[in-house]
């Protein structure tokens, strides 16, 4: 990881910094109802990398973490309530959400939970109907 490219990445007010380092390894678009209703957007755009390439350098007193299910631990800044991150202990990857980190070179590669969307988007990139089996999901694609 030393010559590993990183990003800086901050909550609302700033007062949570870190930084995300090396490749990521998936990114795209994820539909559930989860992202939407956590979020409150139609869509939330995920970064997804292993643990240790996101490194908290500021303010991790201010972290608060919400879990509604074990598959989730969802972080946010407990000043201003910008969102975060959520870890995914039982795949071993945290998705840094693309806003948070605005000078990554997020590239969308995939849709995933598409039979939950609100919101279609035809850019001709694949989508799933869940998730991929790696991720123990179906791996079925469904039309845009
Ligand atoms: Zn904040
Ligand atoms: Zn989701």
């Amino acid at each position: 990881m030393t010559n590993a490219l990183t990003y800086s990445g901050s909550c609302f007010c700033g007062v949570v910094q870190f930084t995300v380092s090396g490749e990521p390894i998936a990114m795209g678009y994820c539909h559930c109802e989860s992202c939407r209703h956590w979020s409150a957007g139609p869509v939330n755009a995920f970064t997804l990398w292993k643990p240790e390439a996101v490194q908290v350098t500021q303010g991790a007193d201010s972290i608060g973490t919400y879990s509604k299910t074990a598959h989730s631990y969802r972080k946010w800044c407990t000043t201003c309530g910008g969102h975060l991150f959520t870890q995914h202990p039982g795949i071993e990857l945290t998705d840094v959400y693309a806003a948070v980190i605005p000078n990554f070179p997020y590239k969308a590669g995939i849709h995933v939970n598409y039979q939950e969307t609100v919101l279609r988007m035809s850019d001709g990139l694949p989508k799933m109907k869940d998730v991929s089996k790696e991720l123990d999901g179906s791996g079925i694609s469904v039309p845009e």
